[in-house]
């Protein structure tokens, strides 16, 4: 997609292509709605002459054709609404479509820096700015402007003069317009982000009310508070005049407008230029010009926003993933070792978490990771599914190294269980199965049952049809890591797992059967596991401990038991789970 070159217009052109029947159809209904727009004053005029010398049957086929023309305008611009948003969405929806696969397949580095709300902001807020954009820019700026150029057109025609006031009135009200938002503006932007402000802080110290009570920040609070009321207030009253001097200008221009054409229809009266009809017509088209004057204005804001949006949209696209799809080389058969060479890595440039690394974990025997919080371990794991690149050195599974490493292989050869899983708002059966329809529920049993969590599983309130929240609706960390346990059986046969063990407490029950579930899963997989409790350590065939991103001790763990000097059985003596957790 190319979107370097003057955006808008490309973005525009591109997305219009595919929908060309229906933008040359929306292009014919406007065309219509506004020449039928036009014609209608000139009918009333032949009406109101003919009222003085006609008969009254002329006048029955005038108002007839009148309504019929008026009828005809209002059917053809909703159904020019209509193809108008038709267009806008198809467009828009699939940008939005194409910019939500983009970043879903940019790095984790770039999503670590963005918060949700700026992603909502982008893919959504940016991508109805242009919706507004491609319709409103089509139906009202375009569509307005050839309605004034048409009026200012057939004045000129009818009389010069009439055509020049009425064209003078557009520019100067234009301007005038113009000016008066201008001042305006900043103050309504002000009052909105005073609001904001207020908002934002009453939602964060509302959440935080049983903090802010216990701390006895109360007094502090409400004061701020207060500023905060005071200033929004401030700036209420301002955006309040402004709001009402413009709308009040615009009254004030109507009666100018229709002022002047009134008194240019006297004067052309007079001269016996004009007909009353012809006065009325005047009149008519000079109501006709003010509306335009300023939707166009206003639609003109929103083409600035949608300018903005524009370049915010390609900026997005231009990102491109720095991990680059390596050649995509297999992964091994069968259980592979894990290894990693001299691997240093950080998040941050000038700020590495893991130092140094290096170590080959045997295919088939399960690695026990320990360390304090913070000290690297779950970045280590990271590496392996390459959410990142390291720095320096290499990780390698069997002879493949990750980088160049096939991307679809690891994601279905290694299984990983995060420390805090996500769930979704769904039933038990839909968290398992992420949504897929085609695992049936004789296979969801047994995935749960060779896990040993039948029990656990009969325990729900509904089984699998019980409803969890976005927030783990009543599961405990432990109980949302079982479930993910079982996700894992369900999705793929794995050669490696890795395990980012809850770090919170968790009752005896839901241990003995996360131990249990643990221990299947492992079966004689290649299996890293970081451990907080005592009883996933021990199925560790080896023990490596990471402090500050060093590996500092790494072995066999029977060999480390019986070494009574070793930090592991220090760590066993003093209650690992006290210093680890
Ligand atoms: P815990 O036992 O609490 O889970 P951990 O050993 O898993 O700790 P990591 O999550 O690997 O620790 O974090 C190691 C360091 O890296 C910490 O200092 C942390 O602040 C930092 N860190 C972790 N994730 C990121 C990230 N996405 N961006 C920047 N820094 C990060
Ligand atoms: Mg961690």
């Amino acid at each position: 997609m190319n979107l370097s070159r003057k955006p808008s217009v490309s973005l525009l052109i591109e997305h219009l292509r595919p929908q060309k029947r229906r933008v040359i159809l929306l292009t014919v209904l406007l065309f219509g709605d506004i020449g039928l727009q036009l014609i209608s004053p000139q009918i009333i005029r032949r009406f109101i002459d003919t009222v003085q010398t006609g008969t009254l049957e002329t006048l029955m086929y005038i108002a007839a054709f009148y309504i019929g023309v008026v009828l005809v305008q209002q059917a053809v611009s909703v159904w020019s609404t209509y193809v108008g948003e038709n267009v806008s969405w198809i467009a828009t929806n699939r940008l939005r479509g194409k910019l939500a696969y983009h970043c879903l397949h940019l790095d984790m580095s770039f999503h670590n820096n963005r918060t949700p709300g700026e992603m909502i902001e982008r893919v959504d807020g940016d991508i109805n700015a242009l919706g507004n954009f491609f319709s409103q820019f089509v139906i009202q700026i375009l569509g307005n402007a050839l309605l004034m150029a048409g009026v200012l057109i057939l004045l000129f025609v009818e009389d010069w003069r009439a055509g020049i006031g009425l064209s003078i009135f557009a520019v100067v009200s234009m301007g005038v317009v113009l000016g008066l938002r201008k001042i305006a503006i900043p103050h309504i932007k002000a009052n909105r982000e005073a609001s904001t402000e207020m908002f934002g802080f009453l939602e964060e110290r509302l959440s935080g009310a049983e903090d802010i009570r216990s701390c006895r920040a109360v007094p502090y609070t409400l004061r701020r508070f207060y500023e905060l009321t005071r200033n929004w207030l401030k700036k209420e009253i301002k955006s309040g005049y402004m709001i009402n001097i413009l709308i009040t200008s615009s009254v004030i221009i109507w009666a100018i407008g229709n002022a002047a054409a009134l008194g240019i229809g006297a004067y052309l009266y007079w001269e016996t230029v004009f007909s009353i009809g012809a006065v009325y017509m005047l009149f008519h088209y000079a109501n006709m010009l003010i509306q335009p004057i300023e939707r166009i204005i206003y639609q003109f804001e929103d083409f600035q926003r949608a300018g903005a949006s524009v370049e915010r949209v390609t900026e997005l696209m231009n990102i491109q993933p720095v991990l680059t799809p390596g050649r995509g080389d297999a992964l091994p058969d069968g259980i592979f070792p894990v290894a990693f060479h001299n691997v240093t890595f950080g998040y941050v440039e000038n700020d590495p978490i893991l130092h140094d690394i290096d170590f080959t974990l045997q295919p088939g025997r399960v690695l026990g990771l320990l360390g304090r919080t913070g000290s690297g371990k779950t970045t280590l794991t990271r590496l392996l599914f390459r959410l990142y690149d390291p720095w320096t050195g290499s990780v390698c599974l069997g002879e493949t190294n990750v980088r160049h490493a096939n991307r679809s292989d690891l994601r279905n050869r290694i299984a990983m269980v995060t420390q805090n899983v996500q769930l979704f708002q769904a039933s038990v059966r839909d968290n398992l199965t992420l949504f897929d329809p085609n695992i049936d529920d004789e296979h969801i049993k047994q995935a749960v049952e060779n896990l040993g969590l039948s029990d656990w599983l009969h325990a729900l309130p509904n089984a699998l049809d019980t409803e969890l929240t976005a927030e783990g609706g009543g599961l405990s960390a432990g109980e949302a890591q079982l479930l993910a346990l079982a996700r894992v059986f369900l999705m793929k046969r794995p050669d490696l797992v890795v395990l980012d063990e809850a770090s919170s407490r968790l009752d005896p029950a839901t241990e003995h059967h996360l131990e249990h579930a643990v221990d299947q899963l492992i079966g004689n997989r290649t299996a890293i596991v970081i451990a907080h409790r005592l009883g996933t350590v021990r199925l560790a065939d080896d023990i490596m401990i990471l402090d500050e991103g060093r590996i500092v001790e790494y072995g066999p763990r029977k060999a480390l038991e019986r070494d009574e000097t070793s930090r592991f059985s220090n760590l066993l003596r003093t209650g690992m789970e006290d210093v680890l957790v």
